[in-house]
């Protein structure tokens, strides 16, 4: 059990980890977090800025196995795989196709649900109420499909009825109500009204990390090479590209590169990740009220405070190789689509780095065999609503607080059968 003077260095300055590292340094701990980057410069940085407390549909869904051919060959496809990429990504996808069955969406929803539902809450909590307020809208978000919803909106629709989440159907007429710009060919959409954005995600992590050393917490520029733990006593040495660190508790919050710090402790997760892309168009002439997810597409569009962000889709290539530039203008074609009329002034282009497993459930507690070694990394397509219930949960372990969720089915334990 720490001590009240005890240390905890947090790696990862994104969402996920500044939202641990607020909540453990409220909690009475002395708290270094020690990033590479500056704050919210990698995942965090560029997302759709989605708050989904309202769900609870994993990635993987039944009828996903019909669909891998065609992921090799379309490109510019919602979800491509670089067909040299294929041999590494392979036992990856053979797990994901294996979480896709009924049974397991249903559990893996449950889980998502736990951790999902208090996201606005954290946000709350962490920001306080003039932060919460200048940078997160709670007006839903909305769900439209080309050409007719599929199969996989009434296993989303059904899963919302599992958990008593509000979800109204949306007809044409109040598609063109809520959208006047929008294309005459989408007919079907969902509105999620409990769901919210910000409208800068980058900003929004960065103002945790503002809070975080307001209130004595400490943020390090340094690239963190090996976690060393103490031989017979626990703590740890942190080798640094600069320094060395001797620290009570380590929290691995570095997204999709948390593998490269692990794996050398002896420590195997299917950890893959789904890359994303998006294109920010700086002067649209066109604002939604409410974000919106083409949902056959694998995109969104969020009005944001510096523009209109068109971001989504997946790649499967790996953590070095470089951009595919066409799948990020892509998005810009895509987003003309839904809206004819927009305009979109001169896009920026950014590719990101999702932290997937096969089950889009993260995976967070305890290592049982390292005392004071935790993980919290993993939350895929929504770090920016696990994030904040993820720092509460993780601080309340570091502390040996109550717990206010279950973490069994967070555990990297839950893979051992495949490792
Ligand atoms: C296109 C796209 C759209 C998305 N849209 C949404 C959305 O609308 N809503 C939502 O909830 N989620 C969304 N996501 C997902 C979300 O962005 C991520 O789940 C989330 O940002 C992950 O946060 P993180 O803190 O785990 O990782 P990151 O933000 O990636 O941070 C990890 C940090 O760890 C650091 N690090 C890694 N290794 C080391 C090391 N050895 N030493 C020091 N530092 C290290 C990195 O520099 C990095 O800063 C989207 C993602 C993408 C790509």
């Amino acid at each position: 059990m720490p001590t009240s003077s005890s240390t905890t260095i947090v790696i990862g300055a994104g969402v996920v980890g500044l939202s641990t590292a607020l909540y453990l340094q409220r909690a009475g701990q002395r708290v270094i977090v020690i990033d590479a980057l500056p704050p919210a410069s990698a995942a965090s940085y560029g997302n759709s800025g989605l708050i989904s407390c309202d769900t609870a549909a994993p990635i993987a869904l039944p009828g996903m196995l019909g669909k891998v051919p065609g992921w090799l060959f379309d490109r510019l496809g919602p979800l491509v795989i670089r067909p040299s990429y294929l041999p590494k990504v392979l036992p990856w996808l053979v797990r994901w196709v294996e979480a896709s069955r009924f049974s397991r969406v249903f559990e893996v929803s449950d889980a998502m649900r736990a951790l999902h539902k208090e996201a606005m809450n954290c946000w709350r909590e962490l920001l306080g109420p003039e932060h919460f307020n200048d940078l997160i809208r709670t007006v839903g978000q909305v769900r439209i499909w080309e050409g007719g919803a599929g199969s996989e909106s009434q296993i989303e629709l059904a899963i919302c009825a599992r958990h008593g989440i509000k979800a109204e159907t949306l007809s044409p007429d109040d598609i063109r109500q809520l959208y006047p710009e929008i294309s005459p060919n989408i007919k079907s959409g969902v509105l999620i009204p409990n769901n919210g954005y910000t409208i800068n995600p980058q900003r929004l992590v960065q103002t945790l990390g503002n809070l975080l050393v307001a209130e004595g917490g400490q943020i390090l520029t340094e690239r963190v090479l090996k976690i060393i733990p103490n031989a017979g006593q626990q703590g740890f040495m942190l080798m640094t590209n600069v320094n060395n660190h001797n620290v009570d508790q380590v929290v691995v919050a570095s997204g999709a590169w948390s593998l490269a710090l692990l794996e050398p402790l002896g420590i195997k997760v299917p950890l893959e990740t789904e890359r994303g892309y998006h294109a920010m168009m700086p002067s649209p002439n066109i604002t939604l009220k409410i974000p919106v997810s083409i949902k056959n597409r694998g995109f969104g569009l969020t009005s944001m405070e510096h523009g209109m962000r068109a971001a989504g889709t997946v790649e499967f290539a790996g953590l070095t190789a470089s951009p595919d530039e066409q799948r990020a203008k892509n998005l810009v074609t895509q987003a003309k689509r839904v809206f004819p009329t927009l305009q979109t002034g001169e896009p920026k282009y950014w590719l990101g780095f999702r932290p997937s497993t096969p089950d889009s459930l993260p995976v967070l507690g305890p290592v049982s065999h390292i005392p004071g070694l935790f993980l919290a990394f993993g939350h895929a397509h929504w770090g920016m609503t696990g994030g904040p219930p993820t720092g509460k949960l993780i601080s309340q372990m570091v502390t040996g607080a109550p717990l206010s969720i279950d973490p069994l089915p967070y555990s990297y334990k839950r893979f051992n059968q495949f490792i």
